[in-house]
């Protein structure tokens, strides 16, 4: 393992990539980087995360800031509940820990959303101590560099590169030992087409050597992707549009939507938002003409989300009787992207901004 080590150390020293946390590893700004790039591409987090600092540079500005702000300043992430859960945590941080990180794995373990790899990356990368990090770039490398049969992610899989992890670390480097494993998984050991000719390496890669590299790492079957079909009415009255704030305890809690909601079987896209504005709010509604229908991913499900534009029928309430959402605004065209959306109505607001239909339409 010495000689994996020091190979791994001695690329990670040429072709380190600058992100904008690793100027000085804060611990806060470790925290914030592990849990916006969970799902999502470090590129992408760079830009979230340098804008995020700029807003939110300390813990204590963080746990005082309004809900509105920090969903908004996530919007685009995706996965909102860890949105809530930084803020929650931040707040649990100043009232309890005087506004830092812990620097022990069982403290940091009773944070909202913080598992066991957010709390060893805290500790490893934020703090250098010797906890070793498993994501699925290193499952990869160490699956490869042995030519694993084993599944990686089975129990005995997961405990094997679990141990090898362990074995890699320098615990008087532990930073660097985890980030440079990760980053050459990352950038050499690739999903697909691995740099192998390149590859410092691959002279001591099993999986290279008997030709089986792109049959590792063994993965066991994966969940099905699933179709979702949604549809909304997006409503004007009076040169305002109406969106609702989603429940709190619900999925995107605190965004703001359309209202609407999931198609049932056999149903048209169009009866569908009559159906779900009127369950929603009390309203009974005319479809005037389909708006834009957009597609989305939320974990397995692929959403496509279909919109109307609507009027509200003659004759009805004025307020609207809320049974899905915790508040609502009538909103100026140009007041609508300061809201935060989930993906789907966020295309939509954009769309509906951009759209020549749009003023000629209303
Ligand atoms: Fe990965 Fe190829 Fe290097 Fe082996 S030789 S560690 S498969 S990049």
């Amino acid at each position: 393992m010495d000689s994996v080590r020091a190979r791994v150390l001695d690329w990670f020293a040429h072709c380190k990539r600058p992100l904008p946390w690793r100027q000085d590893y804060l611990p806060y700004a470790v925290w914030i980087a592990e849990i916006m790039g969970q799902q999502t591409q470090l590129e992408r987090v760079a830009e979230y995360f340098t804008r995020w600092m700029g807003q939110f540079p300390d813990i204590a500005t963080l746990a005082s800031a309004p809900e509105q702000a920090v969903l908004k300043s996530w919007e685009g992430l995706g996965y909102y509940s860890r949105a809530h859960n930084i803020r929650r945590t931040a707040k649990m941080l100043v009232d309890e820990y005087g506004g830092q990180l812990p620097q022990d794995k069982k403290a940091l373990l009773t944070l909202p959303g913080i598992g066991p790899y957010t709390a060893a990356a805290i500790l490893s990368i934020g703090f250098n101590q010797a906890a070793p990090l498993v994501d699925a770039n290193v499952e990869r490398i160490f699956a490869r560099l042995l030519d694993l049969e084993e599944p990686v992610k089975s129990a005995a899989g997961k405990q094997r590169t679990q141990e090898l992890a362990a074995c890699f670390l320098d615990p008087h480097a532990a930073r660097t030992c985890n980030e440079a494993l990760m980053e050459f998984g990352e950038r050499v050991c690739t999903p697909k087409r691995p740099l192998c000719g390149k590859c410092p390496l691959n002279g001591l890669c099993l999986a290279f050597r008997r030709d089986t590299v792109a049959m590792r790492p063994v993965l066991l079957g994966r969940p099905q992707r699933l179709d979702l079909f949604m549809a909304c009415g997006i409503i004007r009255q009076n040169g305002l549009f109406y969106i609702q704030q989603r429940l709190q305890n619900d999925i995107w809690g605190g965004l703001w939507e359309f209202p609407g909601g999931k198609m049932e079987n056999g149903e048209l896209p169009e009866d569908a938002a009559i159906r779900e504005i009127l369950e929603e709010t009390g309203w009974q509604v005319r479809i005037d003409a389909p708006f834009r229908s957009v597609v989305h991913h939320y974990t397995r499900y692929r959403v496509t989300l279909h919109s109307f534009f609507c009027t509200i029928a003659a004759g009805q309430r004025a307020e609207p009787c809320l049974a899905a959402a915790s508040q609502y605004a009538w909103v100026e065209a140009q007041a609508l992207a300061r809201y935060p959306y989930p993906s789907g109505h966020r295309q939509l607001v954009a769309a509906l901004l951009k759209s020549p239909v749009f003023p000629a339409h209303l």
